[in-house]
């Protein structure tokens, strides 16, 4: 596909002004709508990144809109130096929704892992009994949980962490999906307050881990005490077939973090919900944020979250996840170029039959966009595709097409 004049100025702004932060697929996106995106020359594509998962209920849906727009004429912005008419309501719908007593707002998934990690720890040292300053907590290989300097101290992607020391202590990482490793780690080590677990490795590739896992790995927190912090940022608002990932296991976290699609990809909202043995040792002044908990968050969450159930979008992604690993195992089948599929619900990745340092991914992602269909390869060898879980079974199978027509020539 040849870059028109309009893409190509704007890339070379960004490349020019901003920062070399990201490595952006070329294609200039101006508006969205549904599962759909279109760039600035007006062509269309399939969404099938779905912004990673925070635009679940599609591009700019008009009940979300509605309540930004809405609230936006009215009121922005109070703080929480003040009560605000918006967030009371917000809190009760999202506390029951969960079943939680309490929630506590924030606005990127970063944040809400950081304020997750210091609930944690204060619970440790006023419930649990820790002593001050040697409370540890368990992290996965391969884990990724945001940017701030705590969250890249855990991290073991050498990309997200070198050169960013001195690294903050207290965490201990070990082999996802291994229970033996976890029940010998807190069994020995009396300082562990809280393993922070993704039901689903999302950036590391989608790795779903062995069924049980998790409800094994939460009855084994509960033997020794330890808080089983979910986080569900990318997981959780219906992306795997279910409103929770752990749905699946049936399994309730003591803390449960999510982010993203809380908003519908309309507003950075973020949350973490606790019960109030927990979330007690929180009190006045002692964490917050200017936006969080803001009158238009709260409005376009409570709003984003109603979508989610009123249009039935976990039944969708449950149904048409099974769907889409069925079609696209057999292109795994009939192509060498692809090795594997994998995932649950509508988040799902395949693995290119090439080692991580090559550009394969990429290159088969290229010749998506030019059919129509954008995805973006993670940690070298896999393409995840996570569409906006409004898709329909007419336009998923439009999607497998374009897939098999770009493998195809691979
Ligand atoms: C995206 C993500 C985060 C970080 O969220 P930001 O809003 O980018 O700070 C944390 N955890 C998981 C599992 C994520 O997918």
């Amino acid at each position: 596909m040849k870059l028109l004049e309009k893409s190509i100025l704007c890339i070379e702004k960004e490349e020019q002004f901003g920062a070399h932060n990201y490595q952006p697929l070329p294609v200039v996106l101006d508006r969205g709508e549904g599962v759909y995106v279109w760039d600035v020359d007006n062509r269309k594509y399939y969404d099938f990144l779905s912004a990673y998962s925070a635009v679940n209920q599609g591009h700019c849906h008009p009940k979300i809109i509605e309540a930004l727009i809405n609230q936006s004429k009215k009121l922005t912005l109070s703080s929480r130096a003040f009560y605000n008419s918006q967030l009371g309501d917000y809190e009760e719908f999202i506390t029951k929704l969960f079943g939680f007593d309490r929630v506590l707002p924030m606005n990127t998934g970063a944040e809400a892992v950081e304020t997750a990690l210091k609930i944690c720890r204060k619970w440790a040292y006023e419930k649990k009994g820790i002593a001050l300053n040697t409370a540890e907590i368990v992290v996965c290989d391969g884990n990724f949980h945001g940017r701030t300097t705590t969250i890249t101290s855990f991290s073991n992607d050498e990309n997200a962490r070198n050169n960013f020391g001195p690294y903050t202590p207290g965490f201990v990482s070990i082999p996802y999906n291994n229970l033996a490793a976890f029940e010998t780690l807190l069994s020995t080590n009396k300082n562990i307050a809280g393993f922070l677990v993704e039901p689903i490795q999302g950036e590391a590739g989608v790795y779903v881990p062995s069924e049980g896992y998790l409800a094994e790995a939460k009855k084994t927190c509960e033997q020794y005490n330890v808080l089983f912090i979910a986080d569900e940022i990318q997981t959780g608002i219906a992306r795997t077939g279910k409103m929770l990932a752990i749905d699946h296991e049936n399994v309730k976290a003591d803390v449960l973090i999510l982010g993203k699609a809380i908003s519908g990809g309309v507003y950075p909202v973020s949350a973490v919900l606790a019960n109030e043995a927990i979330m007690e040792v929180i009190k006045p002044g002692q964490h917050g944020s200017t936006f969080g908990g803001n009158p238009v968050a709260a409005a376009v969450a409570k709003s984003a979250l109603q979508v989610v159930l009123d249009e039935k979008l976990a039944e969708n992604a449950l149904k048409l996840g099974l769907l889409f690993r069925e079609k696209i195992q057999e292109l795994v089948d009939r192509y060498d170029v692809l090795v594997s599929v994998r995932g649950k619900g509508l988040l799902n990745a395949i693995v290119i039959n090439s080692d991580e340092s090559s550009s394969l991914a990429w290159d088969i992602c290229l010749k998506l966009r030019d059919n129509g269909l954008l995805a973006k390869p993670t940690h070298g060898n896999k393409i995840r595709f996570a569409p906006p879980l409004v898709i329909t079974e007419k336009q998923l199978l439009e999607c497998v097409e374009i897939i098999e027509k770009t493998v195809k020539t691979f």
